[in-house]
């Protein structure tokens, strides 16, 4: 069977290179292209410390990305450029798997209609560690008997954007999964944002700490008890399997695929 030609962009980065050591690993892949904001020309092998690949980091642009002969381009670069990324990924006819978080809703849209027009597939997953999914959806089961949920969510001191698109995801869920809305009550703010984000009626609360990687916390509250669910990502290994999956998925849709448990049978 042909292997599926697979281009990164953001290669120079922590998850990038993680992605590419994950292609070159797998035998159905070919690392044919490498992307980065800066593309300094740098051979991919040694920036992963192997030996020499003779793939160039490059910049992304339509043409030196359709040059590549890529089917799929993992992107994971920043909340700023991804929009970018994607349209000019789409616009080459490379069918985007995105992990780089920072998408909207209105930019989810945007994105519906670019992949329509363009006739190929896509994956947008805030989060790519099969535990982290799971964790999601058993927190959307959990909001349909326990209504009252709040968010922990922990992450490197790096990391740009807050809160999570992982916690947003988890709270829209947690909303679909509801059979009714926790009442409210009326409370005294000493302090700006001691309550954290909310969106909807689930309270975010973003913690960002050198040593950590990725972690989240959903706490649910009901009568006399608490029910925790936490996922813990140790190693930015934890998402490749995810964005392996994707990639190999991706191939095959016609329209974009928002979210990790889309693509299992949950
Ligand atoms: P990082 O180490 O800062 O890497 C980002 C890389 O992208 C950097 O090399 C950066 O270059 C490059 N870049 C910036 N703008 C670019 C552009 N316009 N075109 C091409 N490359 C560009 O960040 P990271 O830790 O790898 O995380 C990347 C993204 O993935 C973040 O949004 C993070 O939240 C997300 N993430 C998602 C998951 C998931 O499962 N979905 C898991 C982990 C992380 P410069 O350094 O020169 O700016």
């Amino acid at each position: 069977m042909e292997k599926i030609k697979v281009a990164v962009n953001g290669a120079y980065g922590r998850m990038g290179r993680e992605v590419c050591q994950a292609i070159l690993d797998d035998g159905d892949l070919e690392l044919t292209g490498v992307f980065d904001l800066l593309g300094r020309g740098e051979d991919i092998g040694e920036v992963l410390g192997r030996q020499k690949l003779g793939l160039l980091i490059q910049n992304l642009g339509v043409d030196t990305l359709a040059g590549r002969q890529a089917r799929v381009l993992v992107d994971f670069t920043t909340p700023m450029a991804v929009m970018e990324n994607i349209r000019t990924s789409l616009q080459a006819g490379v069918r985007p798997v995105v992990g780089t978080t920072g998408i909207t809703q209105v930019d989810l849209e945007l994105i519906n209609e670019w992949v329509e027009k363009a006739g190929i597939g896509a994956v947008v997953a805030p989060n790519f560690a099969l535990g982290a999914v799971l964790m999601m959806k058993f927190s959307q089961v959990a909001a349909r008997y326990l209504n009252q949920a709040e968010i922990i969510e922990l992450h490197h001191d790096q990391k740009i954007d807050a809160p999570s698109g992982t916690s947003i995801k988890t709270a829209e869920m947690i909303e679909a999964g509801r059979r009714q809305k926790p009442g409210r009550r009326e409370e005294l703010l000493k302090l700006a944002g001691a309550r954290g984000a909310v969106t909807g009626d689930v309270h975010i609360h973003s913690v960002r700490l050198e040593g950590l990687i990725a972690h989240q916390e959903v706490i649910f509250g009901g009568l006399g008890q608490t029910l925790s669910i936490r996922h813990d990502s140790y190693d930015r290994k934890s998402f490749m399997p995810g964005v392996i999956m994707a990639v190999k998925n991706v191939t095959n849709l016609r329209k974009m695929v928002y979210g990790l448990e889309n693509l299992l049978d949950l």
